[in-house]
């Protein structure tokens, strides 16, 4: 019986990290264990070092080049809030295949009057960029996407969703969840005006760790969610408008960015484009052993953003007349396969593929996925599926 734990659920959370993680997360909380922009020793310098160090890591690997306009929070649920609660809404235009982290923020605000409209998309999750203009308003003010579903793996065209809006004057906000640090991304070249990430999924870091880059100019339209000491300007009590002081009041959460910082440097060194092209390699193989396989239906094949960019590695199936959760508990049972069954806080991209309010049985492999791996995923699957009688 196959026990070693083989995690087809990266789309979730990441795992394993990168060892180098976990030690400079234990580092910091053994040797150093300073705050930082507060007090004036040698080991809170140190860790302030640390914190500015991985501003400009991420700078490097967003492609932006003013470490203060990285703001961090507790993830990338945070950090969308932030930003579409605190910059002017009005009307905004999101994709068809939004997580809830999207969402449902936006229909929180509808009690104070904001509005929104879904780009339509295909039944692949592929957005119908030809309907865009019809459905910018005189009041739209931002665009708001994912970059990539986490149900299917479906690429938004950021190229082009940016030349849009910055031709319309819309702020451009994009979810990378589900593909920061697993492929090249520049803010410049996109025109990005926030970026909204996680520190957890592909970014291999600790949980509880992302944010957001924000550039200077919507910067000085958003308004703080919330408000306290930063260390910084305590003789007055309003809100300091110096960035990053600005949004993030508190202690920062240090253990996780000392961990982020080392998953930073581990992707830098590895290289985006590697990355990308491992588990490219990763979602043609599932691909092909789920197409071979009986009993399954695969959901939306998405085919890219349509300028070289495949989907992220995720890939949603049904099991017509098997109880999709039964299969994947049976998954974990006997073969130590690591899968997610249900809407993965993505009703709205369920919707998009016809597959609500059942769900998928979803498969995400990851960057130490090996090969062999996905090959004891598929046969597995074939196991399971056939001891499960129809209708069940
Ligand atoms: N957006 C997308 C596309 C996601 O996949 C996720 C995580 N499933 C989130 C937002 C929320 O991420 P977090 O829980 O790290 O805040």
């Amino acid at each position: 019986m196959q026990t070693k734990r083989i995690c087809l659920d990266q789309a979730a959370t990441s795992f394993p990290k990168p060892p180098v993680v976990a030690e400079a997360v234990l580092n910091y909380m053994t040797s150093n264990g300073s705050n930082v922009s507060r007090s004036s020793y040698k080991s809170a310098y140190e860790a302030e070092d640390t914190v500015l160090e991985t501003r400009e890591l991420l700078c490097t690997l967003f492609g932006w080049d003013d470490p203060a306009c990285v703001i961090f929070t507790s993830g990338v649920t945070a950090s969308l809030n932030w930003l579409i609660k605190g910059l002017p809404g009005d009307h905004v235009l999101v994709s068809s295949m939004e997580h809830n982290a999207v969402m449902r923020p936006l229909v929180q605000l509808q009690k104070s009057g904001v509005t929104f409209d879904r780009i339509p998309a295909d039944e692949n999750g592929q957005m119908d960029l030809s309907s865009l203009p019809g459905l910018v308003r005189d009041n739209t003010k931002a665009l708001i996407c994912t970059h990539a579903s986490n149900v299917n793996g479906a690429v938004n065209p950021l190229e082009r969703l940016g030349s849009f809006c910055k031709e319309q004057g819309l702020t451009f906000i994009v979810d990378t969840a589900q593909s920061a640090g697993r492929c090249p991304i520049d803010m410049k070249a996109l025109s990005i005006d926030c970026l909204a990430f996680t520190g957890h999924k592909g970014l291999l870091g600790p949980q509880g760790t992302g944010g957001f880059i924000i550039r200077r100019e919507p910067a000085e339209k958003m308004e703080p969610l919330m408000a306290g000491g930063t260390g910084s300007f305590s003789h007055t009590e309003l809100i300091p408008e110096a960035l990053p002081d600005r949004f993030e009041p508190g202690t920062p959460n240090l253990p996780g960015i000392f961990g982020l910082n080392a998953a930073l440097k581990w992707i830098l060194e590895t290289g985006c484009g590697n990355i990308y092209a491992k588990e490219k390699a990763l979602y043609d193989r599932l691909k092909e052993g789920l197409e071979a396989t009986d009993g399954i239906r695969i959901i939306g094949c998405p085919e890219g953003d349509g300028r070289g960019m495949a989907p992220m590695p995720v890939l949603s199936v049904t099991t017509p007349g098997r109880d999709a959760a039964l299969v994947s508990a049976l998954l974990d049972e006997q073969a130590s396969v690591q899968t997610r069954v249900g809407l993965h806080c993505a009703p709205s991209a369920h919707r998009t593929l016809g597959t609500f309010p059942e769900g998928t049985l979803r498969f995400s492999p990851g960057y130490f996925t090996a090969g062999e791996e996905i090959d004891i995923c598929v046969e597995a699957l074939q196991n399971v599926l056939k001891q499960i009688p129809l209708g069940i």
